[in-house]
């Protein structure tokens, strides 16, 4: 039931650096743009450690240090920054409406969809019976909870890897799960698990379920799942980490927009131009390749700066 409606020029939705950084470039030309944060307030970064890899900080700088920065400058350009979480969308027609908690209507002239991309699960039946109770996507947020205990974590990607280290600083020893026989992180991260002595990197291993009479006491694992050396096994572990890539969140835009096959939106090359003019996406909702705070960033000052071309070009 929708019991407000108000119109802006320029709706942001998400709060990652992607949306905060269109955030500052809109505020900046005038736009008074309205962006909402969604449901995880600063994305991903703020569940991640420290970011080594954005430029400008030689020493690194913490997820969520950085996007309350880029909240900070957001709202100093004129960024009107609230709570709240879209919920629809029509976008069949400028203005184009979004629905934000079910019950605020806002229309816009230009919208930018920064929603990210959320964690992936593997689908077993225990992830949700364990959920809480030593199953978690976030090694920064729950780490905490296995200081001196065993844990695993399943994925061969620079997330798993980064999880894995961070977790062999607190948990007495980490299984890393990796269904292939080599890991697609980067060789630095490769490198970091493979020399970290408390990380054990179980190559062509599978995670089948999880017991436990209160909480994950362990994992039953398959190695060379399909092969004529197949070969079953149980690890004992206290906690039980999913790093096996992310869906974008562009459920609510499907009905208008086109999206590959795994949900990313499907942007004109080089541009964060989506099918419809006036609507763009930026960050990792749009982008399957790189995936990065710097190339979301990036991408949001693009759409900004195309929004603000929109706006001059129709006059509104
Ligand atoms: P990726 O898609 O790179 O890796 C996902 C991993 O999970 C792969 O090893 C994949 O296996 C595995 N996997 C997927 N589904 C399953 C499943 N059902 N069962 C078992 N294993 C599964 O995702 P990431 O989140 O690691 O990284 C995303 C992007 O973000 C990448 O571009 C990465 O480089 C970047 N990133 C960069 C960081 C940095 O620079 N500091 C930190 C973290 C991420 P398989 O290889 O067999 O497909």
């Amino acid at each position: 039931m929708i019991k407000t409606t108000e119109h802006t020029r320029c709706l942001i939705i998400g709060s990652g650096p992607a949306g905060f950084t269109a955030a500052i470039y809109a505020g900046r030309a005038n736009l008074s743009p309205v962006l909402f944060e969604g449901m995880q307030p600063g994305g991903q970064l703020t569940t991640t450690s420290d970011i080594e890899n954005f430029p400008g900080y030689p020493e690194g700088i913490n997820g969520s240090d950085m996007m309350e920065d880029l909240r900070k400058q957001s709202i100093k350009f004129g960024c009107d920054v609230r709570w709240g979480v879209a919920t629809s969308s029509d976008l069949s027609a400028a203005p184009y409406r979004v629905i934000i908690d079910e019950e605020k209507e806002i229309t816009c002239d230009t919208l930018i969809i920064a929603t990210g991309a959320t964690a992936k699960y593997l689908g077993l039946q225990d992830e949700l019976k364990y959920a809480g109770q030593g199953v978690s996507a976030c090694a920064t947020c729950d780490g905490f909870f296995y200081r001196k205990k065993k844990v695993a974590v399943v994925g061969g990607g620079d997330t798993a890897c980064e999880e894995a280290s961070y977790l062999a600083g607190l948990a007495s020893h980490v299984y890393l799960i990796v269904r292939k026989s080599f890991l697609r992180a980067s060789k630095i991260m490769q490198e970091r698990v493979l020399t970290t002595p408390n990380i054990t990197v179980l190559f062509e291993h599978e995670a089948l379920g999880l017991f436990g009479e209160n909480g994950v006491e362990g994992a039953h694992l398959v190695k060379r799942r399909g092969q004529t050396d197949e070969e079953k096994l149980d690890i004992v572990i206290d906690g039980f980490f999913l790093a096996i890539g992310h869906k974008p969140n562009s459920d609510i835009f499907a009905n208008y927009l086109d999206l590959d096959e795994t949900g990313y939106i499907l942007i004109e090359s080089g541009t964060p131009k989506t099918k419809i003019p006036g609507v763009f996406a930026a960050g990792d909702v749009a982008d399957p390749h790189y995936r990065q705070a710097i190339t979301a960033a990036g991408s949001g000052c693009m759409a900004a700066l195309e929004a603000e071309r929109y706006l001059s070009a129709n006059k509104l």
